[in-house]
């Protein structure tokens, strides 16, 4: 079997847990493409260059696979597109969307027709696969660990939850122990992803919720990093900001999902906030920890939004000051509030708004990375790359920030730095013990 897999952190895990309930039916590994029985894309559908990327993976394995092995579609298109896809992709033996994968060990037997020699255990619920799976072994000494399906927020530009559905929190013991097993096999960082990682527990009457899960999550002996994705802003308060910032495990990394800086605009996505309220809340987090790295994504060209909004975001850049920032163009999802709203704007007049705004926070990460200058930090190692070993500090998330250049270092290791060099989004250092 071959599995590429598209998207954000979350889809990662379900490629992970994918793999975990193939391997336990005996399926193996290919060493590629052209040499799988059956080749499989986790795809994404989140926006239109998403679903674009999604489809081009798909062409490009039909072209590249042996002509008699099996080509699946899996993912987020699989779950909203099913029939469109099975019609528009001819070239795919079949297309399995999140709630059919219980299926999945029968349906790719029919395909290659094989006949397993032993008795194939119960099907798994969906969710029993998330939770139950014990997933391979990461190549990297960081793992995503997945803590709940689903979203209940209601945001005007989002379609996640007709198709990941309604929030359903994974129990606290389950996830502890798959930290646990991740970290006995290696992994030395976690980071905990959820489309609304901030309201885990709360569909299951859970009252501890994410702050109990960080104090157990936090406590697995071996573990060195704990971090945090997708906090929705509204959810992160004064309780949740001091348990990040006393608890040492806790990477003192911030990703927040802000959206927007204008009053008028998030209550048209329905977000909370405004500019002034967000910049309350990170004067909130520096001064419960000073050093924190900060992270935030930025939809540019909502329906609306004017020029005036978009020198408003650009200020509002410059007065936050945060270290690293996802700008994405806005793009109507079909079945949105939003999608119908007046005042969409042309797809160019959005990218010139990127750019703009692009040129303005790259600016301010080489400045906050260059300010790094001289500071002694711990670092993870992730790779040697052509000899040259890499990783990251508490300021760097994996596969979305920037790296640390190391003179030397071994994956997994855990190293003291000092920073002696930046340039763009990376940092040079060298290792002082
Ligand atoms: S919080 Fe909003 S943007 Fe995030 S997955 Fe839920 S509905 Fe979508």
């Amino acid at each position: 079997m071959w599995l590429t897999t598209l998207g954000c952190a979350k889809n990662q895990v379900d490629s992970d847990k994918v793999t975990g309930v193939l391997h336990a039916a005996g399926y193996e590994d290919a060493a590629s493409p052209e040499t799988a029985d059956v080749v499989m894309v986790n795809t994404c559908a989140f926006i239109e260059p998403a679903r674009r990327e999604s489809v081009d993976a798909v062409l490009e394995l039909a072209d590249t696979k042996r002509t008699d092995a099996k080509l699946v579609v899996l993912g987020c298109m699989a779950q909203r597109y099913e029939q469109e896809l099975i019609e528009a992709l001819p070239e795919a033996d079949a297309v399995i969307g999140l709630d059919r994968y219980p299926e999945l060990v029968s349906r790719l037997d029919q395909l290659t027709e094989w006949q397993p020699l032993q008795i194939r255990p119960l099907q798994k619920s969906a969710m029993d696969i998330l939770y139950e799976t014990r997933r391979p072994t990461p190549a990297t000494p960081y793992a995503y660990v997945k803590v709940a399906e689903g979203c209940d927020k209601l945001c005007t530009f989002c379609a996640i939850p007709q198709f990941r559905g309604k929030q359903r929190s994974r129990s606290r013991e389950n996830i502890v122990a798959e930290v646990a097993g991740l970290v006995e096999s290696g992994v030395r960082e976690i980071v905990l992803v959820a489309q609304d990682l901030a309201a885990y527990g709360r569909d299951v009457g859970d009252k501890g919720g994410l702050r109990t899960l960080i104090d157990e999550v936090a406590a697995v002996p071996g573990l060195r990093w704990l971090r945090l994705y997708y906090l929705y802003p509204g959810e992160v308060r004064r309780p949740l900001i001091e348990l990040m910032a006393d608890t040492p495990t806790v990477a003192n990394y911030f990703d927040l999902s802000l959206q927007h800086s204008s009053h008028r605009l998030l209550r048209a996505m329905k977000r909370p906030g405004s500019g002034h309220g967000h910049m309350e809340l990170i004067h909130s987090i520096r001064t419960a920890a000073p050093d924190a790295a900060l992270r935030s994504s930025f939809i540019v060209g909502f329906p609306g939004e004017t020029e005036d909004d978009v020198e408003s975001l650009a200020g509002f850049l410059e007065s936050a000051q945060l270290d690293w920032v996802g700008l994405f163009p806005y793009s109507a999802e079909e079945g949105t509030p939003a999608a119908d709203y007046d005042g969409q704007l042309a797809h160019d007049e959005i990218m010139e708004r990127m750019r703009h705004l692009q040129a303005i926070q790259d600016d301010i990460t080489q400045s906050r990375n260059a300010s790094q200058m001289g500071r002694r930090v711990d670092v993870l190692v992730d790779q040697v790359e052509d000899g040259q070993a890499v990783g990251r500090s508490y300021r760097q998330a994996p596969e979305i920030d920037g790296v640390i250049l190391l003179d030397r270092g071994l994956p997994g290791e855990w190293l003291r730095a000092e920073v002696r060099g930046a340039f763009g989004t990376d940092l040079e250092a060298k290792v002082i013990s």
